[in-house]
């Protein structure tokens, strides 16, 4: 298929404002409409899959470009203005295009598909086809076509009524602030640079809030215990006594709207449509690793009470709630002696780019390039094309640094999807983006990461390749768009690549000199760190994912909070305070409920997948071909299982996962 070449006007987006934003606005959903009218009149016996499923696909098309462009100008434009306008214009577009969703005569149109040409045409439709006209009959049904009108009513109510409470519920986390007071003689441990970004009261005492930038090094350097208690406090406050009501509201809400669709409980709906297929494959999955890993935990949590006994000299010593980030850091430091500042030394941003181009473009057989001169929002961001045997197949922005009103974590999103074009037929070239926050460079050093940088942006480089390399001929095949259980997997796979001699060679070297790599008696060091407490890692994973999947399926009579608190307790062997209120603060209980567990699950498939590279080699091109063909081009045009197998080559075990947690030896 031919690809779309863009020019420099087609990246005239990137300097979209307020202005054309606003513009935009009221037409956004008018192509859309435009479609479903046209749709919804064409006789039963005229139906194909062309004008009806293919046509309602494509009738999003655009819509969905310019959402994804308005949504990644709302993170990443440097002006206050355009960033507060596309919120606005996005919120609005929320509510609206519920409505033009819930169209029973799209559905009519496709009922009418199925009981007619469907059997005729079957016979001469791909795989793809048949798959997206599958998913879309079960998406229509799931959102309630198949209930009687009063029951209809009542669904769509209780999903706007879900959604309302939980913009209120995310922003009650959002708005939380509270912070503790320390005067100077209570900063023992604290380093001068983490001080020094501190604000202060009017009496000089230093502001510490629950903001992450200022718990975690508090948390994990403070030695003041009675301090660290005070914050941890406040922190299982966060979202207030409003939260916990809210989350009873939604769960019924979640409930009430599951058994009107014939589901047993939320989980089940959640899950159909998810590799894990229903919640009590979820709920086995997390049950069988917790028991054997919680041993693990065990001989993790005395070495840490060991380290606090010697140090207090009080021989009883327990870890408690307040304690396990402060004396984790410090076992940490003694047995690994670590220096991140040293580290960073030998990861200048530049040589990591490099690097990372070199290891992808080696696996993939792509070229990638400096596309210079070409709109961007910000002088930071860098665009770049994909080539692939001399050919534009797709391109990327790359923007790095911190700025004011910057979204202020990392991620890879898809601007344009990838996908064929009903009307030319070309392939429309996907356009993706990875927003990093990397140090800037100042007088006399470059730009240096340290290793967790270097992982998290080999891992968001995974999802653009996933984004870039699709050959998907639909929008919700494409790229990414794949099952929430398996969309991290592929970039969990690669986030094994960092830890490996072989692609350290190739990312890192010495700012004054990239001929000095890193020292090996460092790298022995980091890969044995990478053991550090992962047994209480992976274990408070599946804690919260059992708290999360058991208040989705009303599979226990305690409260979500005292399912936490029990859990908690029995398996991290970590008492939690009576009446606090974790739950409130749990943010993922809006959008990612009943997904929690999706991270682990993932990564069952991520490290058998990486199993074929580690024996293969991580730079061989041939494994890469494989797995770029097998699992990254398709996106979910095929299920994800049988992505996995066919590159596997077999059925898919969790051997090598179970060794990477630490429950097989
Ligand atoms: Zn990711």
């Amino acid at each position: 298929m031919k690809v779309k070449q863009y020019e420099k006007k087609d990246f005239a987006w990137t300097k979209w404002g307020a202005k054309e934003m606003k513009k935009l606005a009221p037409f956004l959903l008018e192509e859309k409409k435009k479609a479903y009218e046209k749709i919804k009149q064409i006789l039963k016996e005229e139906r194909t899959f062309d004008n009806t499923v293919r046509a309602i696909e494509s009738s999003g098309d655009k819509t969905g470009d310019n959402i994804s462009i308005i949504h990644l100008l709302m993170e990443v434009s440097p002006s206050k203005d355009t960033r507060e306008t596309a919120k606005k214009v996005i919120d609005k577009f929320q509510k609206e295009a519920l409505d033009v969703e819930f169209d029973e005569g799209i559905y009519k149109a496709l009922k009418e598909y199925e009981t007619g040409n469907f059997k005729k045409e079957k016979a001469k439709l791909d795989a793809d086809d048949i798959k997206l006209f599958g998913d879309m009959l079960r998406d229509y049904k799931r959102m309630g076509f198949e209930l009687d009108k009063k029951d209809q009513e009542k669904l769509k109510n209780n999903l706007k009524n879900i959604g309302s409470l939980g913009i209120r519920f995310s922003k009650n986390i959002n708005d939380y602030e509270d912070h503790i007071l320390l005067s100077e003689n209570e900063t023992a441990g604290l380093p001068a640079s983490f001080l020094k970004m501190l604000k202060k009261d009017k009496d000089g005492r230093y502001i510490v809030t629950l903001d992450y930038p200022d718990f975690y090094p508090f948390m994990q350097n403070a030695e003041n215990a009675k301090k660290r208690k005070e914050l941890v406090d406040k922190s299982l406050k966060k979202g207030g006594k409003d939260n916990l009501s809210l989350v009873s509201k939604i769960l019924k809400l979640r409930e009430a709207n599951a058994k009107l669709l014939g589901y047993k409980h939320h989980g089940d709906y959640k899950t159909e449509t998810r590799m894990a297929k229903n919640a009590d494959n979820v709920l086995r999955f997390l049950k069988d690793l917790l028991p054997t890993l919680s041993k693990e935990v065990k001989k993790e949590i005395k070495e840490l009470a060991d380290l606090k006994a010697r140090i207090t000299g009080d021989k009883k010593a327990k870890i408690e709630y307040y304690d396990l980030l402060y004396y984790s850091n410090l076992l940490k430091k003694e047995k690994f002696n670590i220096d991140n500042e040293r580290v960073r030394e030998f990861f200048p941003l530049e040589m990591v780019k490099n690097g990372t181009f070199e290891i992808y473009a080696k696996l993939f057989s792509v070229e990638f390039e400096r596309m210079r001169d070409y709109p961007t929002w910000h002088k930071d961001a860098e665009l770049y094309a994909v080539r692939d045997g001399g050919e534009i197949i797709a391109y990327f922005f790359m923007d790095m640094h911190p700025r004011v009103g910057k979204y202020g974590h990392f991620m890879a999103t898809e601007v344009i999807s990838g996908r064929e074009d009903m009307i030319s037929g070309e392939y429309v070239a996907p356009v993706a983006c990875t927003v990093c926050n990397f140090r800037k460079s100042s007088k006399g050093s470059p730009s240096l990461l340290d290793h967790s940088e270097v992982e998290t942006f080999f891992h968001e480089f995974g999802h653009v390749m996933h984004q870039v390399l699709t050959k998907a001929r639909y929008v919700s095949q494409s790229g990414t768009s794949v099952t929430r259980d398996f969309v991290e997997a592929p970039s969990q796979m690669f986030e094994e690549w960092v830890w490996k001699e072989e692609a350290l060679s190739l990312l890192s070297g010495h700012f004054k000199n990239n001929k000095e790599k890193l020292p090996e008696d460092i790298l022995k060091n980091m890969m044995a760190s990478k053991r550090h407490m992962i047994g209480y890692f992976y274990a408070r994973q599946i804690v919260i994912a059992l708290c999360d999947m058991m208040m989705h399926t009303g599979a226990s009579k305690e409260t979500p909070n005292e399912v936490y608190n029990n859990l908690t307790e029995k398996y991290l062997h970590i008492k939690m305070p009576r009446n606090n209120m974790w739950l409130a603060g749990f943010g993922h209980f809006i959008g990612y409920d009943a997904g929690y567990y999706s991270y682990l699950w993932s990564k069952v498939y991520a490290m058998d997948m990486f199993s074929i590279f580690e024996k293969e080699g991580l730079l061989n091109a041939k494994t890469g071909a494989d797995y770029r063909k097998l699992v990254l081009e398709k996106g979910s045009s095929e299920e994800e299982m049988s992505l996995v197998k066919n590159f596997l080559g077999r059925k898919p075990n969790n051997k090598i996962f179970l060794k990477e947690i630490g429950i097989i030896k």
